[in-house]
């Protein structure tokens, strides 16, 4: 089945964003490059042109760029704000350009193929018609100032050093040639620009709407398949119990076995569909959220708890604090529980498991250890503990079941939240997993405590 993708498309919230981004940054270039040919050109190598006019001109470049670096790190600004100031941008750079084509000599400057980046620029965020509109205006743009120049309306600059001081200006012929080469190189340029990018964004969206469909289909499968082993699971036990009648040794054995399989199989899908999460959150790149890591901690320990207490095995939490990180609450309950899961299951009956959480502000991370006083990890088997389905060779002699995909799950997640993973463990001691994850702004921390 394939998805089907909108006709055309905007360019989203993020990619405006970051051609915000994208062209502050190629503007402190243009700026400061103009600023130091000017120089080298009027006293370095002595060429005659109007400095004053670029000097001012790259003062303004800078000093525009200065103030929308400043807006464009305000905080939680609205997508429309981003917009129009995107736009806006656009604008003053057309302007800029305008200017700089004028001080260099009109129709015959050398920086008129500049133009032609400005309108690829701009072609990235418009679909195809807004993108042959622009090269039109951009062509325009230059014959006003062609015509008003040759005219005398407006005085034309000559740049003599570069061979650029005749009446070339006033010339029907060469102005309609240079005007000619330069609205159809705009327009094949905008064209195809346009075209590259409306094909990426659809694309894009397309995989989108796969990814969906897939995450849709994992939610469907976590249902259809958990519910009918979880109802056949406390059947199987409450025939053990003997609550229907009593049963034979043979009986008891065949039903205990039964019991142990569809643990087994609860267990496999479990850690199935924790996997395809850690996958889909990868490629799809769900957008994250500010979540209470202490919280889904607490949550997790809970859930694993009566396992442990039913085995003697004591888990100490740590106390709980607002530590918020971005991420979601499924994916941290999932590394939580699976690193939880494992300390208690690898750990001798009487053990104990020790969970510790600690903060470093200053540094932005927060650091989460899982330590078991378990059968540890042989350490040549250490370099393969997060490959899927790796189980170690201890683990496998002791009959615990698994299928050594919840480390591997872990590991995906952890590095989708920019996080980092290490374990390190002796054989028959036990082992620690910590991992580390960037922690958000405490005052907003504390604005959610409160
Ligand atoms: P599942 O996919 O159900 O979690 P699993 O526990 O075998 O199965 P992982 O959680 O991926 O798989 O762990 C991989 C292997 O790493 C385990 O099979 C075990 O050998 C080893 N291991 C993981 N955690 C521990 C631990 N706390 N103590 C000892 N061995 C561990
Ligand atoms: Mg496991």
């Amino acid at each position: 089945m394939q998805a089907p993708a909108p006709a055309t498309l905007r360019p989203s919230d993020d990619e405006l964003a970051q051609t915000a981004r994208l062209l502050i940054r190629l503007r402190w270039v243009a700026g400061l490059s103009i600023l130091l040919l000017t120089a080298i050109a009027r006293w370095g190598i002595n060429i005659e042109l109007p400095a004053g006019g670029l000097l001012a001109l790259s003062v303004a470049v800078l000093g525009y760029n200065t103030a929308l670096l400043a807006e464009a790190r305000r905080p939680d600004r609205p997508a429309a704000t981003v917009r129009r100031a995107l736009w806006g941008q656009v604008a003053l750079d057309w302007l800029a350009m305008v200017a700089l084509v004028h001080l260099t000599g009109g129709i015959t400057s050398p920086a008129l193929i500049y133009f032609v980046i400005h309108v690829a620029l701009a072609a990235t965020l418009l679909p195809l018609r807004g993108a042959r509109g622009l090269a039109l205006l951009a062509t325009l743009i230059v014959a006003a100032l062609a015509a008003l120049e040759a005219s005398g309306a407006l005085p034309h600059i000559a740049l003599p050093d570069l061979g650029l001081d005749g009446d070339l200006h006033r010339r029907g012929a060469p102005v309609l040639a240079a005007l000619f080469f330069f609205s159809t190189t705009a327009l094949t340029v905008a064209e195809l620009v346009a075209r590259q990018a409306e094909g990426l964004r659809q694309r894009e969206a397309r995989i989108r709407a796969l990814n969906e469909a897939r995450a849709a289909f994992s939610r469907a499968a976590t249902h259809e398949l958990r519910a009918p082993v979880a109802s056949s699971l406390a059947l199987v036990r409450s025939v053990e119990q003997g609550y229907l009648d009593e049963l034979t040794p043979s009986q008891a054995v065949i039903i205990e076995r039964v019991g142990a399989r569809l643990d087994g199989l609860r267990e496999l899908i479990d850690d199935l569909l924790d996997f395809a999460a850690s996958r889909e959150a990868a490629v799809a790149q769900p957008l994250l959220e500010l979540v209470d890591l202490s919280a889904a901690l607490a949550d997790a320990i809970e859930r694993e708890r009566p396992v442990a207490d039913a085995r003697n095995i004591a888990v100490h939490a740590p106390p709980r604090e607002p530590l918020l990180v971005r991420a979601e609450d499924a994916g941290l309950g999932m590394i939580f529980s699976n690193l939880i899961n494992n300390a208690i299951k690898y750990t001798s009956d009487g053990g104990v498991v020790t969970v510790c959480c600690a903060a470093q502000r200053e540094a932005g991370w927060v650091t989460i250890a899982v330590q078991d006083t378990g059968i540890g990890i042989p350490a040549a088997e250490l370099p393969h503990i997060f490959d899927e389905f790796f189980r170690a060779s201890n683990a496998k002699k002791s009959k615990i079941v698994g299928t050594g995909i919840g480390l591997a799950a872990v590991r995906a997640m952890v590095e989708h939240y920019h996080g980092t993973i290490t374990l390190d463990s002796a054989e028959g001691e036990g082992t620690r997993v910590t991992v580390r994850l960037p922690l958000e702004d405490q005052r907003r921390a504390a604005k959610i405590s409160g």
